[in-house]
């Protein structure tokens, strides 16, 4: 199996990476299904919604400032690395991630898509202001803070420029990542259910323009049944073992 993805990799066009939740895990990021209760007994679904945002500013700016903080504590795992290797090797063109947690960025990837957003990215609920702690230096003030983050250009309301449940994607994001899938002959899909949709197409449309899927998941997914090669294994395993054998044949 390992090998006949490896041949795959070594022998494509245009590899695109496709990634979730599940390849950050072993990075001690959960996912959202080994969320629950995780923190103060919120389900994700309760907390990540323009609803509960409306309702709530204060409760989701807390649950917000808590996950800034686990996910900046967070490293890049073996599989995050893999992929940035990939892309220098040649192999890889892109990675298409569905993660807000910045790990790709961390790990060297140079052409990255995200979905989602990033979690150390806001945005003004009022006027086009945006901002990414990360740059601006602004983390640490950010995260001791206990307040609503205000708009320095207008006073209005931040909120945490990532994509809640019922929010539409950000279009560029998915027309880039769409155009990807088309081009792309092999798609390596690392760690997300395939449930989450627009973004579960990207896998299909690869499959639909005659290229191959190989997917690493500790689990059958929404993508398994339509998986070329599939590895049933943790994604820094699994990247590992690929990379040994993907530098044996080229
Ligand atoms: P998900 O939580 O629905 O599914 C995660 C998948 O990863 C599952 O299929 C699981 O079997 C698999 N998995 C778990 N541990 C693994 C491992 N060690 N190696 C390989 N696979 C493993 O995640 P998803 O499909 O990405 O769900 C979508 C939503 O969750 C996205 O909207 C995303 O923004 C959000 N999310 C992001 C993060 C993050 O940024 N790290 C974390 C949690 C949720
Ligand atoms: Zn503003």
């Amino acid at each position: 199996m390992i090998e006949e993805a490896a041949k795959l990799l070594a022998r494509s066009r245009f590899a695109i990476a496709f990634t979730g939740a599940g390849i950050s895990a072993e990075s001690g990021v959960p996912t959202f299904r080994g969320f629950n209760g995780l923190w103060k007994k919120h389900r994700p679904e309760e907390l990540a919604t323009p609803e509960a945002f409306r309702k709530d500013p204060y409760l989701v700016w807390e649950f917000y400032r808590w996950r800034m903080d686990l996910i900046r504590k967070a490293k890049p795992n073996r599989a995050h690395y893999a992929l940035a290797e990939l892309e220098s090797m040649g192999i890889l063109k892109a990675v298409i991630t569905q993660n807000v947690d910045d790990l790709h960025r961390e790990a060297g990837t140079g052409n990255l898509i995200e979905l989602h957003g990033n979690i150390f990215q806001v945005k003004c609920t009022s006027c086009g202001y945006g901002e990414y702690l990360k740059e601006s230096g602004r983390l640490e003030e950010f995260l001791a803070q206990s307040n609503l983050p205000q708009c320095p250009d207008c006073g209005s309301l931040l909120r945490p420029d990532v994509v809640w449940f019922g929010e539409p994607l950000p279009r560029s994001a998915l027309n880039e990542a769409f155009r990807l899938a088309e081009r792309a002959d092999v798609v390596l899909v690392i760690g997300t259910s395939g449930v989450v949709y627009p973004a579960a197409y990207i896998p299909q449309i690869v499959k639909e323009t005659g290229g191959r899927i190989i997917e690493i998941n500790t689990e059958e997914s929404g993508i398994t049944p339509i998986a070329d090669v599939f590895l049933r294994c943790p994604a820094g395993e699994a990247m590992e073992k690929l990379m040994t054998r993907i530098k044996g044949l080229i």
